[in-house]
């Protein structure tokens, strides 16, 4: 059962002193990037989020069974799609048009590739994504995809994932743990959602 705690700011918010994922005593900590990098620059927020060691583990690993096929699919897709745009505009004789010495094979190319990139990056995550949750389970089927998380400017770490502000919503925590979401509810006296 997940429960999705809303939260008007992420900045002094306490966790209680265990696992946010199963709930055994807290060992270290896992970072959790809360909202876009500032425009002006600098990094993230962070919230650090308790983990026992093994959740702890568990979520680099996932993140890397994500982050592998990810930028695989990535590579592979867009590197071929953009070898066939550019040499296929070059063919054209697109590179003829307007100025001369101009690059819109490559362009369209880079274009291309782009997007192909994407797209091959999320298909390879999905089918890695199928295969691995033999091995992983749960802790994996928790975790949104990495495409997800890049559009959407989420983060996910075991038991625990972020959602930022958009429109008339509040940022939102999603945990996965019951128990620990209401001691978080109750330790920063957030009202106590529905599920
Ligand atoms: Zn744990």
């Amino acid at each position: 059962m997940t429960r999705r705690v809303n939260v008007s700011t992420v900045a002094e918010l306490r966790f209680p002193d265990r696992c946010v994922s199963c709930g055994r005593p807290a060992e270290t900590h896992s970072r959790l990037i809360v909202g876009p990098t500032p425009q002006t620059g600098g990094e993230a927020p962070v919230m650090q989020v308790p983990h026992c060691a093994r959740c702890a583990r568990a979520t680099q690993v996932i993140f890397l069974a994500g982050l592998l096929p990810f930028g695989a699919g990535f590579v592979l897709v867009g590197g071929a799609a953009f070898v066939v745009a550019a040499f296929g505009a070059s063919w054209l004789g697109l590179d003829e048009i307007g100025q001369p010495n101009n690059a819109n094979s490559l362009i369209i190319g880079a274009a291309a590739g782009l997007i192909a990139g994407i797209l091959g990056a999320f298909v390879f995550e999905l089918i890695a994504r199928v295969a691995l949750l033999l091995v992983f389970g749960r802790a994996l089927w928790n975790a949104p995809p990495l495409t997800a998380q890049m559009f959407e400017d989420s983060d996910h770490v075991a038991g625990l994932t972020y959602h930022p502000a958009r429109g008339d919503n509040l940022a939102r925590l999603t945990f996965f743990n019951d128990a620990v979401a209401a001691e978080f509810a109750e330790l920063n006296r957030l009202p106590d959602l529905p599920r």
